[in-house]
């Protein structure tokens, strides 16, 4: 088996877990790395486009009508039909997405459906059993908190616990949430996009480089440089630093049965999360209870 998911501990739907990936062993919730990203940490993982993936790593096959030939584990096309097309339109991309993933079982795949949660459901229950899932325009999820919690609920409850979940494009701030429903992986695409950007990452929101006076920083980068100073490198350096701690602090907090207390932190400086977690909190009670542990300490799940 190409990729497999060992869930070591649950805090509410959150996990802590082992990706197996040939040779190599990554905790969970994880940080993968992309194209542009520069270093990471020893034991970081790639995942990139077919053609940009050099070495180990998963590929990223993208969509159906570039017509790629499937030859090494990854991320199967879909069909993307994007986010508000019109609902038959997404149904059958959600259709055409699950008749190619059926050709190719074992594979990682993508849960198509736009902004309908319905068609998102009936796509994850085709895929329930593969590795890794990817959510498609998660970007766009984060500007609508209830669409947010409904997708991801909807999708975590109907796949195998033993698949990875993938949420690109998250900002750090959104891990500990994000989390907290179910998200095995992130990647470092909105650190590299935020360097280009001239926005600077917190452990609490995305803020404009030019309207900081200093650094709250105290990493290598903001310790030795004033706001001016920093160059597009030297931002990423500084917004991939950001994006390890927010997701060592994950896994901190899911071991220590404290994730709910981190995430509700975490919100605090944005509205589209703090709603999101109110509506978790207020209409999807089950799930986040689903899975809390009876002993020890069942502090989490609010
Ligand atoms: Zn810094």
């Amino acid at each position: 088996m190409e990729m497999h998911l060992e869930v070591l501990r649950h805090d509410g739907p959150a996990r802590l877990g082992r990706l197996h990936h040939q040779r190599r062993r990554l905790l969970t919730p994880a940080l993968l790395s992309t194209p542009g990203a520069g270093e990471q940490d020893s034991g970081g993982l790639m995942i990139a486009p077919k053609k940009e993936l050099k070495g180990e790593g998963i590929a990223v096959y993208g969509s159906i009508f570039a017509g790629e030939r499937v030859d090494r584990f990854g991320i199967l096309p879909s069909f993307p039909a994007g986010y508000d097309a019109p609902r038959r339109i997404v149904e059958e991309a959600v259709e055409e997405t699950i008749r190619f993933a059926e050709k190719h079982p074992g594979f990682g795949a993508v849960v198509e459906g736009g902004r309908y949660p319905d068609l998102r459901a009936r796509c994850a229950r085709a895929l329930a059993d593969r590795p890794i899932l990817k959510i498609a325009c998660a970007d766009r999820l984060f500007e609508n908190q209830r669409r947010l919690v409904e997708v991801l609920v909807a999708v975590r409850e109907r796949i195998s616990p033993n698949t990875a979940l993938y949420v690109p494009d998250a900002p750090p701030h959104l891990f500990a949430l994000l989390a907290y429903m179910g998200v095995d992986l992130f990647d470092m695409k909105r650190a590299v996009l935020a360097s280009h950007g001239k926005l600077y990452h917190t452990q609490l929101e995305e803020l404009e480089l030019q309207q900081l006076q200093e650094l709250p920083c105290s990493c290598s980068v903001c310790s030795r440089h004033a706001p001016a100073e920093l160059t597009r490198e030297l931002l990423l350096q500084h917004n991939r630093l950001v994006a390890e701690a927010c997701i060592r602090e994950v896994r901190n907090a899911i071991s220590l049965n404290a994730l709910r207390e981190l995430v509700e932190a975490r919100v605090a400086c944005s509205p589209l999360a703090t709603a999101a977690l109110r509506i978790l909190s207020d209409e999807h009670r089950s799930f986040l209870e689903r899975y809390t542990p009876l002993f020890p300490y069942p502090k989490g799940g609010g």
